[in-house]
């Protein structure tokens, strides 16, 4: 009811029945609430699916792992080969929509804790390498000398923002490099500004594609682009972490050249973050890598820690300067050089009469282990490198440190996992490295091996019956903080998880667990703790060579 009284004292009122409009209102009201429950649950169950796929999923991609390592006909291994493959294809895709799922069900949290950026980094660059390397493509990371590493953020989605752009890069590349580089931009007080790109030489994006790529479900869709496999999603994702993390991410391309992604993120620097890079008692090293990038990362990495680096662009380059010259307290070479390659070089060198110690930095050091020359480089450095890998590799060398003495035991692991078929996926995994393996078939039983075997590792499956992964680790823990443990310290406890939509990494780690896994288990992935957890304890697979006499 409107009522208004008109200048001349009349009065004029205006009644009007709503009813309809509120029946309306509250229809709508309704409709909306149908709709957003509607898309809840269809997350919900896309989230479930996707859950429930990638179970046995595991099965399927870890005995098509094993049994490619077996002994093959050429038809079998590609049978099983492509059985891996599109089994990995697969879990892609669910892994995409499960995400995509749990961004739309508003089910996606962060989970800051402070974490290492530059390992991060690397070890996204250590799973693509591969493929990469396959390709001939080299992968490349730049970061900042003068940025701190230790942040406080969400690593596993971090991670997943990186393995994104940087998979694509490796993906649409056939010749040329991948370069993952980081750069500070302003410092704000506790926090950093920074700026991550991942430049590629690849196929490129035409113009008018670059809006779409960031879309839901779309992919560049013409001749050049038809071979590859994908869902489309992986852009939308990573631009809805970063965004949700704060940041912007951002395209350059051109069509032919290759691609440039990057993202700006503002993150607090941690507490922790150590100071300053290690210092190396060494002076002089002499660098032979044929890739311009590489040459000037290792100038900077080499005067950041106070030593003095030439550069050689080639073995024979490097062979004609050591004539004159060959004061050098290391060399780095790398491995992949047309023309001489590392190893040749390093036979060369050998030849010539130098007996300065040489670091071999390869895409592949088991392989490179194996062949000729190997046995006259003092220690194989995996790239792209680590920068902590790198100082400690130099510090090794320094006069007076002697190389690791040989572990007197094999490393004792002990894994939880009550699922049949994941412990014999698990068995096999390791077998190759000469552990000391027990299963616990629940909690309980893994609580009893703590006491019993004391182990130097626990892998920990999160569900399992009777007592679940976190009540066992609360359980350990407990026995470590009280006398009950002999040897006192801290057992490194690695978490199996199985990317559900529950599945909190930021709990896991407050209960008490140092890391986690997601299903389905890698060997790289197992092999990356041991070497995390563990450095140097696997028998026979240490990476120190002998001396070249
Ligand atoms: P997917 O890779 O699964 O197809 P994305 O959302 O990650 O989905 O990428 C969408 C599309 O963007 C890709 O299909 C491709 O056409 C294009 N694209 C992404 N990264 C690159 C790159 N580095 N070089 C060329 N094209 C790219």
């Amino acid at each position: 009811m409107i009522d208004q009284e008109t200048p001349d004292g009349g009065r004029v009122g205006l009644r009007v029945d709503i009813t309809r409009a509120r029946e309306q209102q509250a229809a709508l009201e309704a409709a909306r609430e149908t709709a957003e429950a509607a898309v809840r649950a269809k997350s919900a169950f896309l989230a479930n699916m996707s859950h429930e796929i990638r179970t046995p999923m595991n099965g399927v991609v870890g005995m098509a792992e094993l049994l490619c390592d077996t002994p093959l006909t050429e038809e079998q291994r590609l049978f099983a080969d492509t059985i891996r493959s599109s089994g990995e294809a697969l879990l892609v895709i669910i892994n995409d929509i499960l995400d995509y799922s749990k961004i739309e069900a508003e089910r996606l949290t962060l989970n800051p804790e402070p974490f290492d950026l530059e390992r991060v980094i690397h070890e996204v660059a250590m799973l693509l390498q591969p493929q990469a390397r396959a390709k001939g493509v080299d992968l490349m990371i730049d970061f900042d000398m003068f940025l701190p590493t230790r942040y406080v953020g969400d690593p596993g989605r971090l991670r997943q923002v990186l393995t994104n752009l940087v998979g694509n890069a490796v993906k649409f590349t056939a010749l040329g490099h991948v370069l993952i580089r980081v750069v500070g931009i302003a410092a704000e007080p506790g926090a950093q500004q920074l700026h991550v790109t991942v430049e590629d030489t690849g196929i490129g994006i035409a113009a008018e594609n670059l809006d779409l790529i960031f879309g839901e479900f779309n992919q560049v869709d013409n001749a050049a682009n038809r071979r590859f496999e994908g869902t489309g999603l992986g852009l939308a994702i990573t631009r809805r972490l970063v965004e949700r993390m704060g940041g912007a991410v951002w395209v350059d391309s051109e069509p032919g050249r290759g691609s440039c992604f990057g993202f700006r993120l503002s993150l607090p620097v941690a507490e922790d973050a150590g100071g300053h890079p290690a210092t190396v008692t060494l002076k002089r090293g002499l660098v032979v890598d044929d890739q311009y990038i590489n040459r000037t990362i290792l100038d900077r990495q080499l005067q950041t820690c106070g030593m003095q680096a030439v550069l050689c662009r080639s073995g024979a380059e490097a062979l004609a300067l050591l004539q004159g010259d060959a004061d050098f307290d290391v060399i780095l070479v790398d491995h992949d050089m047309p023309e001489m390659d590392g190893l040749a070089f390093v036979q060369a060198l050998r030849g010539a009469g130098v007996v300065a110690p040489v670091l071999l930095m390869s895409s592949s050091p088991v392989t490179a282990r194996e062949l000729p020359g190997a046995d006259a480089v003092q220690a194989l450095l995996q790239t792209p490198l680590l920068r902590a890998d790198l100082y400690r590799r130099l510090q090794d060398l320094a006069p007076g440190t002697a190389t690791l003495p040989a572990p007197a035991r094999r490393l004792r692991v002990l894994a939880a996992e009550d699922n049949r078929t994941n412990q014999l996926v698990f068995r096999k995994m390791v077998r190759d490295l000469d552990l000391d393996l027990v299963f616990a078939g629940n909690g309980r039983e893994a609580v009893a091996l703590f006491s019993s075997f004391a182990p130097d590792l626990i892998f920990m499956d999160i569900s399992m019956p009777e007592m679940d992964g976190r009540a066992a680790t609360q359980a350990i823990r407990a026995l470590e903080a009280g006398a009950g443990h002999p040897g006192g310290g801290h057992v490194p406890i690695i978490a199996l998880t199985a990317h559900t939509i529950e599945d909190d990494g930021a709990e896991l780690l407050a209960i008490g667990m140092d890391r986690y896994l997601t299903k389905p288990l890698r060997k790289s992935a197992i092999c990356e703790v041991l070497e995390t957890y563990a450095p140097g304890r696997l028998l026979g697979t240490s990476q120190v060579q002998g001396n070249a006499a």
